[in-house]
């Protein structure tokens, strides 16, 4: 019989939403009331978007599609992408800053996370901020990066807790010689943005121990403070030691189309001097045929200046959810960080257990979160609020939470 990789066996993955499905069920099933709408159960659970895609950025979808069934329009593989988004990409979040082939157009940012760490292997080692974005660890683990599991993390990954103590930004004298850190600003689950000061620190401690930073840019179309960087390469130095990986998801709706990208300087080496640029583009048209033709013709008109427009409409919508339930958690005394540039509320509720407090609000408010030590050690005592619903819910879940 054929033998399971061993790297499968060790993935604690898929664990926290499952679970957190499992519970709604059970509540709903000894809670015939959940039935009548003024008890119906509101998720702000989940970081799927909601809302519908705008009508310009649509229409670009929609005239992509029909471009393939004419003889002029049609095109078949695109490899690393087309052209003319690689350009665009590059004129709207890198002020042209990079050529067309160090833009590498995917399928979303978690299926490039996914792939990145085919360059760099089984043996290198790998440090996460702690609480992070579940597919960092998941996929160090699928790779044989992680080690084994010990008690609440795997001994082969670096956590660096982000707490409220140092401002949800880490100490990064832990961070471990010639490995990979995984960064994600605005942050996922925290709603924390680094500052300039702080990315300019990361930069410089990935330069001293010959790390590489796999920059996590998913969320760049909330921030509304100018004073914040939105990509790594905003910070000097950045290009000898960064990738960053974006998306079309969060900002466009596009959770469901699928398309994002990664941008892999030409000055990034390994320590033998080869280009990672190069490998990226092999291991690319290796396992990767590229991304869909309709998917990049929708994105193309969300990069012209009615589709920057949307995609600020769509990500101020969010943001105006958000303030909603920060405003109505910090009106019970519940201290919050993030949805100001951010979509994601991370409320804190000291010496208590995470699940304790997930289970309290489905009881009292009959509204789901996300309890924070799902996403590592260091979120236990956190609740995560998703912006991601519709106005008239979120309103509802709002209202219900001054239960509490
Ligand atoms: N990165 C972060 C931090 C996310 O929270 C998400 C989705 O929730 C993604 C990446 C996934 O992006 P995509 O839909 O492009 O795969």
């Amino acid at each position: 019989m054929i033998s399971r990789n061993p790297c499968i066996a060790n993935i604690k993955a898929g664990y926290l939403f499952p679970e957190i499905a499992r519970r709604r069920r059970e509540f709903t099933a000894s809670h015939p009331e959940t039935s009548r709408p003024e008890c119906r159960i509101i998720s702000l659970g989940v970081g799927n978007t909601t809302e519908p895609i705008l009508p310009h950025i649509d229409a670009g979808l929609v005239d992509g599609a029909r471009q393939l069934a004419t003889p002029e329009g049609y095109s078949g593989y695109q490899d690393e992408g087309l052209p003319a988004l690689r350009e665009k990409i590059s004129e709207v979040f890198y002020r042209k800053g990079f050529g067309p082939d160090e833009i590498f157009i995917s399928d979303g940012a978690k299926c490039d996370i996914g792939r990145l760490q085919l360059l760099f292997g089984s043996k290198i080692p790998v440090a996460v901020q702690d609480p992070s974005y579940p597919v960092y660890v998941d996929g160090s683990v699928l790779i044989g990066a992680a080690g084994a599991w010990e008690g609440t993390g795997y001994r082969g990954i670096s956590y660096l807790p982000c707490n409220a103590e140092n401002g949800y930004f880490p100490d990064l004298s832990a961070l471990p010689r010639d490995g990979i850190c995984y960064f994600c600003s605005p942050n996922n689950p925290t709603g924390a943005t680094a500052d300039r000061e702080q990315l300019d620190a990361l930069v410089k401690a990935a330069g001293e121990k010959g790390a590489l930073i796999i920059f996590d840019a998913a969320y760049m179309g909330y921030i509304r403070d100018p004073a914040l960087p939105k990509s790594i390469f905003e910070i000097a130095g950045a290009r000898e030691c960064a990738i960053e990986v974006n998306s079309f998801s969060k900002p466009a709706g596009f959770t469901g189309v699928r398309l994002g990208w990664t941008v892999v300087p030409k000055e990034l080496k390994y320590s033998g001097g080869e280009s990672v640029n190069a490998d990226w583009a092999r291991v690319s048209g290796t396992i990767f045929n590229g991304a869909s033709n309709i998917a990049q013709a929708g994105a193309l008109a969300a990069l012209d200046g009615e589709g920057v427009r949307e995609m600020r409409e769509l990500c101020d919508f969010y943001l105006g959810n958000a303030a909603l339930i920060r405003g109505a958690l910090e009106k019970r005394g519940i201290p919050c960080v993030g949805g100001d540039n951010s979509p994601y509320i991370w409320a804190r509720f000291p010496g208590r257990d995470s699940w304790d407090v997930f289970n309290q609000i489905l009881e009292k408010c009959y509204v789901v979160t996300t309890p924070g030590s799902g996403f590592g050690p260091a979120g236990e005592s956190f609740i995560r609020f998703s912006s991601f619903g519709h106005r008239a819910d979120v309103e509802e879940a709002c209202e219900r939470l001054s239960r509490l």
